[in-house]
Order: structure tokens, then C-alpha cells, then sequence
């Protein structure tokens, strides 16, 4: 029966977020050295599940931390967790961080550390458009590893939010990349154009989904890079992401855009919001 609010397990030690302790030397204090994944569950099943613990590994073996389980004992672990709080409905966070040792830059021995994290989540009204800014993409080149390392993101973030916006899309010189904590994609001319899912940015499970939907539905897809003009001028600009789904844009730095295509992005919209209520409508 589930019985708790909120949900944080570290190395097997279960108690409510606010009460979990952790070691001041979990490298992840001194280096953010660590790496995670995040999804949401509806009725308490956890959503896409599998492709975020593929990209988890992914990003795990890329920053060389060795992992001490399989796939399937942390879907398994998870899938017990999520089973313990109230709502149905949650955000669904874990972490692994490079183990708990005296601070020094080189990998330490001690076995790496495992968090999870679930609080109850609200899922957003895709029908409110939501403002963007554009920020110069200062981060590193490993922005496929979903690296606890998120300091240029944090920052682009809170600029996004003091310009009451939701969300800032970073691009590198002409060339958009992807937003804060999120993807950016535009329509043009009937096609779905995304960045490349190379090392400036984040492959988003939510992306990969968006283009099988786009394949469904008869939308040309392009992954070829796009610049800031054309962000300017597309028909409709989406921002995507695992808890907001697919999320549409009616500025960005103060300008209109989007807004020319409505009927092919509710469509898209739709069809990937059927998706997850199909997927996480039996419960468990
Ligand atoms: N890009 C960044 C930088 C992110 O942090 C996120 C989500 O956390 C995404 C893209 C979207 O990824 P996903 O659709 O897998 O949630």
C-alpha cells in the first residue's frame, strides 16, 4: 500500500526526501561527479522506462562509473519504489555519483552510490504556449552525458525565469543546440526539424519519441542542425522533455513566433499524448 509524500533512497536507505542524510564526501558535493535519469510515471507506471535506464547506463559508461547492477535490477528496484507514494502521478529521478572518499580529482576505489528520488508531479496544460529566451550555449562537449554538472544550465534557467520566461534556448554562435532542461524542435513547410543527436545536447527520450510520432503521422523528419533564424521564423517551435511532454512557444526574447501550424502540432501533440495515457492507463 503506498503511504509517503515524497521518496529518497540512497544506497538502500529509504525515507522521506527531507529526511535522508547523505555523506558531506559523495563526490557529488565536491565535483557533481555523478550522472542521472528522469522520467514520470500515470498510475504509478513509470513511463518509457527502459530507454531512460539504456541512456543511464550510456551516460555512466561514457564518464567511466562503474555500475555494481543490471538493467533490469534497477527497473525492478524503481518499479517497487514508485509503488510507495500517494500519487499515481510522480517525477521519477535517480542518480549515481562516484562513491564516498576524501576529496581528490582521480576516481577513488569506493563503489559508486545510488539515489533515487520521487515527488508527486502535475502534468502541465499543453494548450499554454510558454515564452522562451535565447542563451549563448557556454557548457562543455559532453552534453550528451546527462551529467550532474549542470552549472551553465542552472544559470541559463533562472535568466529564463527573471525574464518571465519558461525556458532558454541555447545556441552555439548561428546554431541552436537545445534548452536549459529540455529540447528545442521547430515545424517548417509541414517538416519536424531537430538538432543531431551528437555531443551538443542531450539525446531526450521525449525527442526520440516525437520523430517516431512524427514517422506515424507522415511528418518529414530532419536532424539536421538549425540556426537561430530559422527558430525565429518556424511555423511552430516545441520545447520537449520528459515531464512537460511537448510544450509550444509563443515568444522568444519578446518576439512572436510559431503559431502558423496549430493543426499539425496538436496532432503531434496528441498523438504523443496517447502514447503515455495508453502506456500508464492499466496501473499496475
Ligand atoms: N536536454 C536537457 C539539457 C535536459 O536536461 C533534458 C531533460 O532533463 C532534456 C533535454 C529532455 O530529455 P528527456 O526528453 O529525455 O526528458
Amino acid at each position: 500500500m503506498p503511504s509517503m509524500k515524497t521518496l529518497g533512497y540512497y544506497n538502500g536507505e529509504i525515507a522521506a526526501i527531507d529526511e535522508l542524510r547523505i555523506p558531506m564526501n559523495d563526490r557529488v558535493c565536491w565535483f557533481g561527479d555523478g550522472v542521472y535519469d528522469a522520467t514520470i510515471t500515470g498510475n504509478h507506471v513509470i513511463f518509457a522506462l527502459d530507454e531512460h535506464i539504456d541512456r543511464f547506463f550510456n551516460s555512466a559508461a561514457l564518464v567511466e562509473i562503474p555500475l555494481a547492477f543490471t538493467k533490469l535490477w534497477l527497473a525492478e528496484l524503481l518499479h517497487d519504489l514508485v509503488q510507495k507514494l500517494d500519487s499515481p502521478t510522480q517525477f521519477v529521478y535517480w542518480q549515481v555519483t562516484r562513491g564516498t572518499t576524501e576529496r581528490a580529482h582521480t576516481f577513488p576505489e569506493t563503489p559508486a552510490n545510488l539515489w533515487v528520488m520521487l515527488r508527486p508531479l502535475v502534468l502541465p496544460d499543453l494548450t499554454n504556449k510558454v515564452k522562451l529566451i535565447t542563451v549563448e550555449d557556454i557548457r562543455f562537449l559532453l552534453c550528451n552525458v546527462k551529467t550532474l554538472n549542470l552549472l551553465p544550465n542552472v544559470l541559463a534557467s533562472e535568466q529564463a525565469k527573471r525574464a518571465g520566461c519558461y525556458e532558454a534556448v541555447f545556441h552555439r554562435g548561428e546554431r541552436v543546440t537545445e534548452c536549459s532542461h529540455s529540447n528545442v524542435h521547430i515545424l517548417k513547410n509541414g517538416v519536424f526539424r531537430t538538432a543531431p543527436a551528437d555531443n551538443l545536447i542531450l539525446p531526450g527520450i521525449t525527442r526520440a519519441h516525437l520523430i517516431a510520432h512524427c514517422l506515424k503521422l507522415g511528418i518529414t523528419v530532419s536532424e539536421a542542425p538549425f540556426t537561430v533564424a530559422e527558430l525565429m521564423s518556424a511555423d511552430e517551435v516545441i520545447v520537449s522533455s520528459s515531464s512537460t511532454f511537448c510544450a509550444s512557444a509563443s515568444h522568444i526574447d519578446g518576439h512572436e513566433v510559431g503559431g502558423k501550424a496549430p493543426d499539425l502540432l496538436t496532432k503531434l501533440r496528441e498523438s504523443l499524448l496517447n502514447e503515455f495515457h495508453e502506456a500508464t492507463s492499466a496501473g499496475v
